[in-house]
C-alpha cells in the first residue's frame, strides 16, 4: 500500500488536479491520498485572522478563496453539487468569522476551511479519472491533544481509528493538516503540516511507501536557484534527510520524516508535474554513502554569545544558561563552547512561527549571571554526508576553500551526517557555490 500526499501547488489548479489524479489512477496500490489546501488559500485563511483588517480586504480574501476554488470546479462535470458545497463552506466560513477569536480554538478551525475544501473537489476529479474515491474527515483518524496550532498526535488512538475506519476497497482521500482533539474540536498541526500528516497515516496503516508529491523532482544537492547545477539526489538516509530538513531544506516538514523513520517505511519525493522522474527515495540505507551529499543555507541566524569569568573551572554553568532558555521557550540549534564563554545559535525556523523571541526578560535573567553578546546577519551553511566526523582532511579541504572568508562558528564532529558552521549573511550564496563545485560537481 502506498499513502500519496499532493501539497498545495499539485492541487492548486484544474490542471494540477488533472495531473494528480491521474498519479492516483495509475497505481492501484495508493489506497489513501492525503492532500493541502489548494496553494495560497491557508496563506489568506491566516490573514483572515488579522484583527486590522477592513471589510473590503476581508471581501477581498474571501472572494479570493471562492474564485480558485470555482475556476476549479467549473472544469468540473459534476459542478453543480460541487459549487452548492462550496457555497455552504463559504457561508460557514463566514459565520466562523463573525465568531471573530472567540476562544484558543478558532484559529485552528479557521485554517481547516482550505484542506476541507480542497478535498471536496478532488474526490471529484478523482472520481472522473475512474478512481473509486471515498472522502474521509481526517479530524476522526488524527486524534491530537489540544495544543491548537501545534498539536501533538495521539499514535496509539490513531491507529485504532485508521484500523476501524481505513477499510474495504475504496480509495480515501483525505485532508493534511488536521486532526481532532479528544472533544473533537478542530487542531492543526503547523504550518506545513500535511506532509507530517501523511506520514502518520503511512504509519497507522503500515503503508510500504509514502510518496510526497511536490512541484519540485526531489530533494537537490542544494537550492536550484542558488546553483543552477544542483540536482536531485536519487537517495539518501533518514538521517541525512533529517540533518538537511533541520537545517534549511524545503522541501520536506523536519517532522514529516520521524513517523516514517521509525517504522522504516521509504518515502518518495517528487513531481507531481513530471510523475515519470523517479525523484528522491529517503530510505534507512543507501547503496552509495558519499561523504558530502548536500549543502544547504539557512539565513538570518542569530548568534547569542554569553561570557563569564565565573565560569571557569566551575560545574553548572551551562546547566543554568540552558535552564534560562527552556523556561523561555527558547529552541537552539548549535553550540560551541571555550572555558568561559559560550556561542549559540537560536532556532530560526521555530522563530518563524514566533515562538523565539529574545525579549528583556532573557537578557536580564542572563546579565545576571554572564555578559551577553548578540550578532545577526548571519547565514548557516551545512554539509550533508556520511562520516564527516571520521573522514580525514575534509574539514582542511573544506576551510582551505574559504581561507578568504571568515568562518565566525563551526560545529563539526556532533554528527556524522553534519558538518556546519556561520558565515556573514552576503557571502553565503558564493560560498555554497564554491563548496557545491568543489564537494559535488
Ligand atoms: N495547508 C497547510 C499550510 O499551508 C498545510 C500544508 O500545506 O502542508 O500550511
Ligand atoms: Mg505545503
Amino acid at each position: 500500500m502506498i499513502v500519496s500526499k499532493f501539497g498545495g501547488t499539485s492541487v492548486g489548479t484544474f490542471d494540477a488536479m488533472v495531473h494528480s489524479a491521474s498519479i492516483v489512477a495509475d497505481n492501484p496500490d495508493r489506497k489513501l491520498i492525503v492532500i493541502s489546501a489548494t496553494s495560497g488559500t491557508t496563506n489568506d485563511l491566516v490573514a483572515l485572522e488579522s484583527p486590522s483588517l477592513t471589510s473590503t480586504e476581508r471581501e477581498q480574501l474571501i472572494h479570493d478563496i471562492e474564485n480558485r476554488h470555482l475556476t476549479i470546479i467549473s472544469n468540473l462535470e459534476n459542478r453543480k453539487v460541487l459549487i452548492s458545497t462550496l457555497q455552504r463552506q463559504l457561508s460557514e466560513l463566514r459565520a466562523h468569522l463573525e465568531q471573530f477569536g472567540r476562544d484558543k480554538r478558532w484559529k485552528d478551525k479557521l485554517y481547516a476551511f482550505g484542506e476541507l475544501m480542497s478535498t471536496r473537489i478532488f474526490t471529484e476529479v478523482l472520481r472522473q479519472h475512474g478512481v473509486n474515491a471515498e472522502w474521509l474527515d481526517a479530524r476522526k483518524i488524527i486524534k491530537t491533544d489540544s495544543t491548537f496550532g501545534n498539536a501533538t498526535p495521539d499514535l496509539a488512538m490513531i491507529k485504532k481509528k485508521a484500523d476501524q475506519l481505513i477499510t474495504g476497497d475504496a480509495v480515501f482521500l483525505t485532508q493534511g493538516f488536521i486532526g481532532s482533539d479528544i472533544f473533537g474540536s478542530t487542531t492543526t498541526l503547523g504550518r506545513g503540516g500535511s506532509d507530517f500528516s501523511a506520514a502518520l497515516f503511512a504509519e497507522a496503516v503500515g503503508a510500504d511507501q509514502l510518496e510526497i508529491w511536490t512541484d519540485v523532482a526531489g530533494v537537490y544537492t542544494t537550492d536550484p536557484r542558488l546553483v543552477s547545477k544542483a540536482k536531485p539526489i536519487p537517495e539518501i538516509t533518514f538521517d541525512e534527510a533529517a540533518e538537511l530538513s533541520v537545517f534549511g531544506g524545503k522541501v520536506l516538514h523536519p517532522a514529516t520524516l520521524k513517523p516514517a523513520m521509525r517504522s522504516g517505511i521509504k518515502v518518495r519525493v517528487a513531481d507531481s508535474k513530471r510523475p515519470e522522474i523517479p525523484g528522491t527515495f529517503v530510505v534507512t540505507k543507501t547503496e552509495k554513502e558519499p561523504v558530502v551529499r548536500a549543502i544547504s543555507l539557512r539565513k538570518d541566524q542569530t548568534l547569542l554569545t554569553v561570557k563569564s569569568l565565573d565560569m571557569l573551572h566551575q560545574h553548572g554553568f551551562l546547566a543554568k544558561l540552558f535552564s534560562v532558555l527552556a523556561e523561555n521557550k527558547i529552541s537552539v540549534d548549535l553550540v560551541t563552547t571555550s572555558e568561559v564563554s559560550v556561542s549559540l545559535t537560536l532556532d530560526t525556523a521555530v522563530k518563524a512561527s514566533n515562538k523565539v523571541e529574545l525579549t528583556e526578560k532573557v537578557y536580564r535573567q542572563l546579565n545576571e549571571f554572564c555578559d551577553v553578546e548578540v550578532e545577526k546577519n548571519l547565514s548557516l551553511i551545512a554539509l550533508i554526508g556520511n562520516r564527516l566526523n571520521v573522514t580525514s582532511g575534509i574539514s582542511g579541504q573544506l576551510f582551505n576553500l574559504l581561507k578568504e572568508y571568515n568562518i565566525r562558528l563551526v560545529c563539526h564532529g556532533a554528527s556524522a551526517y553534519n558538518l556546519c558552521f556561520l558565515v556573514d549573511e552576503d557571502k553565503g550564496d558564493e560560498i555554497v557555490q564554491l563548496i557545491h563545485k568543489k564537494f559535488i560537481e
